[in-house]
């Protein structure tokens, strides 16, 4: 029964994300989705609130999937949750880099857990939780981006901000 973890910042979610999700869960038997916290990364939302974020937006899409919250070392969660696999996503170039160091580093932690990385669809390849902050930011519409009770998180801290 192999059992995967997706870990990530999800500040907020994006269909992105979830592209990844659906392609995750089509080899996993099991996936969790992990929403961690990230010491070099200011999010806009709470750890709380990505996470209800996180289960609004997969339930919105109809996907059964947990989600959880760390905090501390993403192959120490995927220890505790007996996950055989960590899950990432590719876009372009850029994130390569950055995701083999990670990768690298996980595995010399860890040589039991595998990072397995998916690629995103055409579609989402330029999408990033930054980009629809920023979009949102400035009044546009990123309804193409996030589902609805996404956005409508979005509009309400933004406007508080
Ligand atoms: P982190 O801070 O861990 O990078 P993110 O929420 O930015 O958290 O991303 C979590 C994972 O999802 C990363 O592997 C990232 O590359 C991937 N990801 C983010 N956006 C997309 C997207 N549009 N398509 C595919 N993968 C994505």
């Amino acid at each position: 029964m192999p059992r995967a973890i997706y870990p990530g910042s999800f500040d907020p979610i994006t269909y992105g994300h979830i592209d990844i999700v659906q392609r995750a869960r089509k080899i996993f038997d099991e996936l969790i989705v992990a929403v961690v916290t990230n010491p070099s990364k200011q999010t806009l939302f709470s750890l709380k609130e990505r996470r209800k974020l996180c289960e609004q937006a997969l339930k919105e899409e109809g996907i059964p999937v947990q989600v959880i919250t760390w905090e501390g070392l993403v192959i120490e969660c995927a220890k505790r949750y007996r996950a055989q696999a960590i899950i990432r996503g590719l876009r372009a170039n850029s994130d390569f880099e950055r995701e083999f160091q990670m990768a690298l580093t996980n595995r010399d932690l860890n040589g039991d857990i595998e990072s397995v990385f998916f690629m995103t669809s055409g579609e989402y390849s330029f999408l990033s939780s930054s980009i629809v902050k920023e979009i949102k930011s400035f009044g546009g519409d990123v309804s193409r981006f996030v589902p609805p009770s996404v956005e409508r998180a979005l509009e309400r801290k933004l406007q508080k901000t």
